[in-house]
């Protein structure tokens, strides 16, 4: 696929993006050389020792402090499909991995990580539509720019739109915790990407399990990753076709991104995930009713009742916003919170950027192993009780999930930010809120975009 002549011009004009904005120090490698022989007197110091990293699953992890924006790229691990065309399914009743191999073909799928033109392959998205046929979808107007202070009239509303992004609404058809105390539920954003097939080693070494919320315009770019993701024993999430704050979108704009995001992954894997995270969690009852209605669970991540969201801001040190240990303090506290707990949690990460992959290999996950009590960590769906079989829709058999009354669900409660709720159990999930600040969004927009060149111009350096 990544020879396809489209794909690469794709590459191409972003990586061209990328080096007008001074991306070409992504390209650069970073020195994994051996660390200088502790005996020479020249490297003895403590500035030498402690620019030698740590090896974690085989890979070396930078020293805190210089894991940041900018910091000398690693090698480029090799992402070898671990399973052959039409390899048994690790979920029971799940069909095999499609035979032959899913295969990009060029005009067959959107311009990745561009907003999707609704006219392209119109039957496909008069398909889905139908979808919401029976729903009672809120006729909500899309926000102006998914945050509060960019629609202050939606801002003002938030509680009876149930926005998450503007005041921590959620509802009780939202995955928002584990249950469990002391338990963690991994997650991944955004990917599949370079950097994935590290962190797929290091998982696999220490037992754990996670849930990657992949988009589609990734799974079209690392179909071999996505395999290796799904056959490990990972579950598979819908994170959109371009990344967007869904509020944004018209209801045919959401359809689209969540219906090309789920068929990518169909097509490669031969499942449909039956759970979506929204992009910066921007999630309203509009939002929720479309993706309920495409049989898609939103799964958002923990705020304490306090207000602390459990985002390890690992994107910002991607972003440039902070380095290494301001991000690395941000998690401690998300541990410390953890314990106030009565129920467990939901982490934010990223697979996307190298520098994301090395805070959690070598400094989040680590921690959270070494702590004191023990965390459990595993996949959302696991802390959840969920039954793998029900994560994807060739092989769930439970008729509630998703929930089969979406608008009486959404309109059982509403948990405001209002501190003092602890997480409300519903039938299956739980609820939680969390928070974003308008800040917060648009960085994270922006990082996501300096992401997608970065990730281009790694590509093509590979
Ligand atoms: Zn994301």
């Amino acid at each position: 696929m990544r020879s396809s002549p489209t794909l690469v011009l794709q590459l191409l004009a972003i990586a061209s993006l990328a080096r007008a904005n001074d991306a070409d120090r992504h390209l650069a490698k970073r020195q994994t050389t051996t660390p200088p022989p502790p005996a020479a007197p020249a490297t003895t110091s403590p500035a030498a020792a402690a620019a030698s990293g740590t090896v974690v699953a085989g890979v070396t992890i930078p020293p805190l402090d210089q894991i940041t924006l900018g910091m000398p790229a690693g090698p480029t691990p090799v992402a070898t499909r671990t399973a052959s065309p039409g390899a048994a399914a690790p979920i029971a009743s799940a069909p095999p991995l499609p035979n032959p191999a899913w295969v990009f073909e060029q005009g067959q799928w959107p311009t990745m990580d561009k907003p999707i033109d609704l006219s392209f392959q119109q039957d496909k998205l008069a398909s889905w539509m139908k979808e919401l046929d029976g729903y009672d979808i809120p006729n909500i107007p899309p926000t102006v720019d998914g945050t509060c202070v960019g629609d202050p009239t939606a801002a003002a509303d938030a509680e009876v739109r149930g926005w998450w992004t503007c005041g921590g609404y959620t509802r009780d058809t939202d995955i928002t915790a584990c249950p469990t105390k002391y338990n963690w539920g991994v997650s991944f954003d955004d990917g599949p990407a370079p950097y994935t097939p590290n962190l797929l080693n290091f998982l696999q070494e220490k037992n754990i399990t996670a849930t990657f919320f992949v988009v589609g315009s990734r799974v079209i770019s690392f179909p071999d990753i996505l395999i290796n993701e799904y056959m490990a024993g990972h579950e598979i999430a819908v994170h959109t076709w371009s990344h967007p704050h869904l509020t944004t979108l018209s209801n045919e704009q959401i359809v689209a991104e969540l219906g090309w995001t789920r068929l990518a992954i169909q097509s490669v894997l031969g499942v449909t995930p039956t759970t979506m995270r929204p992009p910066y969690g921007d999630i309203d009852d509009r939002v929720r009713a479309i993706s309920l209605a495409m049989g898609l669970i939103p799964v958002i991540w923990t705020r304490t009742p306090a207000g602390v969201s459990f985002d390890t801001f690992d994107w910002e040190v991607a972003g440039g916003i902070v380095e290494g240990p301001a991000s690395y303090a941000a998690f401690q506290n998300i541990l410390g919170n953890a314990s106030e707990l009565d129920s467990g949690f939901l982490v934010l990460q990223h697979d996307l950027y190298e520098i994301t992959v090395d805070l959690s290999m070598g400094y989040t996950i680590k921690s959270a192993l070494e702590h004191n009590p023990p965390f459990t960590l595993q996949s959302a769906g696991r802390c959840n009780n969920i039954p793998q079989t029900n994560l994807y829709v060739e092989s769930n058999q439970n008729k509630s999930f998703p929930y089969p009354s979406p608008p009486a669900s959404l309109a059982n409660s509403s948990s405001a930010n209002s501190g003092s709720s602890s997480p409300e159990k519903g039938k299956t999930a739980q609820q939680e809120a969390s928070d974003t600040s308008d800040a917060q969004g648009m960085r994270c927009s922006w990082t996501f975009v300096a992401g997608m060149l970065a990730l281009a111009a790694s590509v093509l350096v590979a």
